[in-house]
């Protein structure tokens, strides 16, 4: 059964989160809202993502998420102090972090250090899922500096991103 989960129910969680191969989820695990609202800022859009709450344990200092987009779906372009350790665990997808473009296959993981500009592209035909490792209270995430922003669109391998 999927429902819908809230912090306390989070924190209460059992030990095991079985995963269910078929329908690639968890059970009584629901997608959430990607974001919610951090404002119409430059960048700041984002197309075909879902959050999927894995683990918030009471007292730890981290979160994990899953994440999965869509074919032809982008995560918002954003920067803030907080980093994130990603393990891509389905399909294909391609990353923003800083200056550099990354393809994530299953098991590739990638950080993005504080402050890094970062996106998370679907291109390709089939969903794009990751995992997130998070810090549990973090600062929100913030639209892109003039400057980052001029800078990646006038480089011809990140402009892609720059939307
Ligand atoms: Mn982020």
């Amino acid at each position: 059964m999927r429902r819908a989960s809230g912090a306390a129910e989070l924190q209460s969680r059992a030990v095991t989160l079985p995963f269910g191969v078929g329908a690639f989820g968890w059970d009584g695990v629901a997608a959430t809202a990607y974001k919610q609202s951090h404002g119409a800022g430059r960048g700041m859009g984002w197309r075909g993502v879902s959050r999927h709450p894995l683990a918030a344990p009471p007292g730890a200092a981290f979160e994990l998420r899953y994440f999965e987009i869509a074919p032809g779906g982008y995560s918002s372009l954003e920067r803030h102090r907080h980093v994130h350790v990603v393990v891509a665990v389905r399909g294909r997808g391609r990353a923003l972090v800083g200056r550099a473009v990354v393809e994530l296959a299953p098991l590739d993981v990638v950080q993005t250090p504080p402050f890094a500009p970062h996106r998370w592209v679907n291109d390709g035909e089939e969903p794009f899922g990751f995992l997130c490792t998070v810090d549990a209270r973090r600062d929100r995430p913030q639209p892109l500096s003039d400057a980052e922003w001029e800078a990646l669109a006038a480089d011809p391998r990140t402009a892609p991103f720059v939307h």
